[in-house]
C-alpha cells in the first residue's frame, strides 16, 4: 500500500475500516438548513453525499516516522456489542489486513493516540482473545485525553450527564478499561508531546476532552482533527455541529479556531470520517469564511 501523503519525513497511511451512507444530512447536522446544504450538495457528490445520505468512512491514520509507528484513532473494532449504535456493532472487518498491507503487524505499533473516547475512535484498541478483551497492539503506549477519561468512564459522575452516554454504551468497558488494566494507557493533558514534533492540543466541544494531534516535520504540518469536522459542509459553515457534539457552543468555537490555525499554517487537516481524498487544506477568504482545497 502506498502512503496516502507525507508530512515532511513522515509517511502517513490510511487504514480504512468501513464506508457507507451514514444518515440523511438533516439527521447529522444539529443546525441543518436545507437551502444552505442543497446549494453545495452537487459539489459533495459522490465522495461526501450519495443517494440522499451523508457518505462517510471509519478510518485510522498510521504515521510512520521511520523510527516509530503511531496510529491515530482506532475505529469501531470487531465483535463488539453496540446496542446504542447497531450499525457499528458486531463488525467483522479485515482492518488488520490494511495494517499488514502498509507493511506492519500489531506488534510493530509503538503508540496509539485517541482524539476522544467515542465508540468509533477506540474500537481497535482491543480485540477478543483468550476469552477477554485484550490490547490489539501489545507493545504500544496508548494516549487518551484525561478529560475524556473523566467524562466517559461510567464509574465517574460526569458520565450520566452526557447526551452521548447511550450511544457509547459498553465502549469504555471493552475498549478503554482493558488497556488501562494492562498498564499501557497514559492519560494526557493539553500540550502533551506524543513524539518529537507531535503535540496534542485540547479541542473541546464534540466531547469534553477531545484533542487534536498537531504533527510537524521539515516545515510541513498536519492536524489530525478527529471529529472537529465530520463533513466539508462544516468548513463553509463552522457553526454547524453534528448531533453527536456534546457542547455545541464550544464545538463551534473549536472548529473555527482549528480552521484558522490550519489556514494560517498551511496545514493539512486530517479528519476521521472524510470521503476521498480523505484530508483537506483550507483557505481563508477576505470575508473571514473558509474554503476547502483538495490536493
Ligand atoms: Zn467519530
Amino acid at each position: 500500500m502506498d502512503a496516502a501523503f507525507t508530512i515532511g519525513r513522515h509517511r502517513v497511511y490510511r487504514l480504512e475500516e468501513w464506508q457507507g451512507g451514514f444518515s440523511p444530512p438533516e439527521a447529522l447536522f444539529a443546525e441543518y438548513e436545507e437551502a444552505a446544504f442543497d446549494q453545495q450538495a452537487g459539489d459533495f457528490e459522490p465522495a461526501f453525499f450519495r443517494d440522499g445520505l451523508i457518505y462517510g468512512y471509519l478510518q485510522s491514520w498510521l504515521i510512520d516516522t521511520g523510527s516509530e509507528r503511531i496510529i491515530v484513532d482506532t475505529g469501531a473494532g470487531n465483535d463488539k456489542d453496540r446496542p446504542g449504535i447497531p450499525i457499528f456493532g458486531q463488525l467483522t472487518t479485515p482492518f488488520l489486513d490494511g495494517l499488514a498491507a502498509a507493511g506492519f503487524g500489531p506488534g510493530d505499533i509503538d503508540k496509539v493516540f485517541c482524539t476522544h473516547l467515542h465508540i468509533d475512535h477506540v474500537g481497535w484498541n482491543t480485540e477478543w482473545r483468550d476469552g477477554g478483551w485484550q490490547p490489539t497492539f501489545p507493545k504500544a503506549r496508548y494516549y487518551f485525553p484525561r478529560a475524556d477519561e473523566e467524562a466517559w468512564n461510567p464509574a465517574k459522575a460526569l458520565y450520566a450527564t452526557l447526551a452521548g452516554a447511550g450511544v457509547n454504551a459498553n465502549v469504555f468497558e471493552d475498549s478503554v478499561q482493558p488497556v488501562i488494566d494492562a498498564g499501557l494507557a497514559e492519560l494526557i493533558d493539553d500540550g502533551a508531546t506524543i513524539a518529537p514534533g507531535m503535540t496534542a492540543w485540547n479541542s473541546p466541544g464534540h466531547t469534553p476532552g477531545h484533542m487534536v494531534l498537531e504533527v510537524e516535520s521539515d516545515g510541513e504540518t498536519a492536524l489530525f482533527t478527529g471529529d472537529i469536522l465530520h463533513h466539508p459542509m462544516q468548513i463553509s459553515r463552522p457553526d454547524w455541529n453534528s448531533v453527536y457534539c456534546e457542547d455545541r457552543i464550544a464545538a463551534a468555537d473549536t472548529r473555527r479556531r482549528i480552521l484558522h490555525r490550519a489556514s494560517a499554517k498551511g496545514a493539512r487537516i486530517v479528519p476521521a470520517h472524510f470521503g476521498a481524498p480523505h484530508s483537506v487544506f483550507v483557505e481563508r477568504r477576505d470575508d473571514g469564511t473558509f474554503e476547502p482545497r483538495y490536493r
